[in-house]
């Protein structure tokens, strides 16, 4: 509606202003022209000694005055001493009257209007004797010519304005329309994903506002299935794995009180097994609870530090597993290794990799720790000469709950989620954690920090 008013306006514009400035600058030639004959007249007349109907007829008949309607030229006493043009379209005698009263106060007197496609010009001029006014000319011109020129244009612009209007009306209707038709597609897919259905795509054509509109959207709604789709997937995992060794743990117990006569071995047996198992379970949960945390990005007060100090401290609370696996466990660490990060976290990152490192390793193999600074970064390195992963399984080992072998991992109380938490934690510390293969076997895990200057100041 505003748009139409606007629409309205602008055709009222186009068809008023150019025809009054036109009709403006008529006027203003027409001040020239007419009042320039009436003066050349007067100007004449004034070098006559008296002003009689004959004297004044051959001075008129001497002078070249075209283009005029009509001439009157009248004495003091307004008696009328010459006058041609009697019957002129147009010729209004009230208007030369009114004119002439004017002029008694000795000024020229000019009118022109516009009517009926023509134009009217009216001039009036006094005729000086010393500081007495002796008489009046009186010039009066009517022109259709330019007066049709004008209704012309006028025409024409009414013409163009129409179609320029019609033309911008059918042109916002289709606008109006287009415009609205995306907007309903957009809003249609907001409510489908609204309602869940993550998978909805906008497909709105175009360079504008609304198609990068649609764009974010899209990616928004990208952003949102995946998230959905990890979430989904981590609440089936989840459940899963906190449903088998409940399984197995009613089952173990069932067989306890299901058997009349079973044997106090067999008991125990059974009875260390869901101690295994409820182990698992709570290893499992701790795990869980430490990943939400981070996921939560819950703020931790961080500080510099040791990263040889932390590996050191791992390694031997793992030297005796590692023994008992009869896995030879070295270290390499170099001083000035300092990161910005919490103490326990650092321990719990290196400490799951060099556990892993023990756990998939073979009778007699090694693990090496060592800790150095490369390229101004600092470098946790944890190498074994054990199973190693599957080229295939590489790419998925730092996912939630992934076992490159489900039932051995399980057995060996893995619960999948160890080298996630190093990802995350490792992350939210500004690092990055990365797996290899080795040629001969094995595997090699390697996690960069920023490298961390401690001073009094504090960072450098
Ligand atoms: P888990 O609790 O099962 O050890 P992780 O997330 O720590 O879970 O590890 C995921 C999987 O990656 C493990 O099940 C194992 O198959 C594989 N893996 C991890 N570290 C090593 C390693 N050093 N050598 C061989 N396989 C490894």
């Amino acid at each position: 509606m505003t748009y139409l008013s606007l629409i309205a306006v602008v055709i009222l514009i186009l068809n008023t202003y150019p025809v009054i400035i036109s009709r403006d600058l008529v006027f203003l030639s027409k001040r020239n022209t007419v009042a320039s004959q009436a003066v050349q007249i007067c100007t004449s007349l004034e070098a006559l000694d008296m002003m009689t109907p004959d004297t004044v007829s051959r001075v008129m008949n001497m002078l070249e005055v075209g283009g005029l309607s009509t001439i009157v030229v009248l004495n003091s006493d307004l008696d009328e001493l010459y006058r041609i043009g009697r019957n002129a379209e147009g010729y209004d005698d009230s208007i030369v009257e009114n004119l002439v009263a004017l002029a008694m106060s000795g000024d020229n007197e000019f009118l022109s209007k516009f009517a009926d496609g023509a134009f009217m010009s009216y001039s009036v001029v006094p005729i000086m004797s010393e500081e007495s006014i002796n008489g009046y000319v009186c010039v009066y011109e009517y022109d259709n010519v330019e007066g049709n020129i004008i209704i012309g244009l006028q025409r024409d612009l009414f013409q163009i304005s129409c179609g320029l209007g019609l033309m911008a009306i059918i042109l916002s209707f289709i606008y109006s329309g287009t415009f609205t038709s995306r907007i309903t597609k957009i809003l249609n897919a907001i409510e489908s994903v609204r309602e869940g259905e993550y998978s909805y795509r906008i497909n709105v054509k175009g360079h504008d506002e609304l198609a990068r509109l649609s764009d974010e959207f899209n990616s928004l709604t990208g952003r949102l299935q995946s998230t959905e789709e990890i979430r989904r997937r981590f609440v089936a995992d989840a459940s899963h794995e906190l449903k088998t060794p409940l399984a197995a743990i009613r089952l173990l117990s069932d067989s306890i009180l299901e058997s009349d006569n079973i044997d106090i071995g067999t008991v125990k047996e059974f009875v260390s097994d869901i101690r295994d198992e409820t182990e698992r379970l709570a290893r499992t949960t701790a795990q869980l609870l430490d990943l939400t945390k981070l996921d939560n990005n819950i703020v931790t007060v961080r500080s510099a530090v040791d990263c040889a100090n932390v590996a050191e401290r791992v390694v031997r609370a793992l030297k005796p597993i590692a023994d008992t696996k009869n896995v030879k466990l070295d270290c390499d660490l170099k001083k000035d290794c300092t990161i910005l990060a919490t103490e326990d976290e650092l321990y719990q990152i290196i400490f799951n990799l060099a556990e892993n490192a023990v756990k998939y390793n073979t009778d007699g193999g090694s693990v090496t720790v060592s800790v150095d600074k490369v390229d101004g970064q600092v470098e946790i390195e944890v190498e074994d000469t054990g199973i190693g992963v599957p080229a295939q399984d590489l790419p998925y080992i730092f996912d939630r709950f992934y076992r490159v072998d489900k039932s051995r991992g399980r057995e060996g109380g893995g619960t999948g989620l160890g080298l996630s938490i190093v990802k995350s934690t490792v992350e939210k510390h500004g690092g990055q954690v990365a797996a290899q293969r080795r040629e001969e076997g094995g595997m090699i895990f390697t996690v960069t920090f920023p490298y961390f200057l401690f001073t009094n100041q504090g960072e450098k």
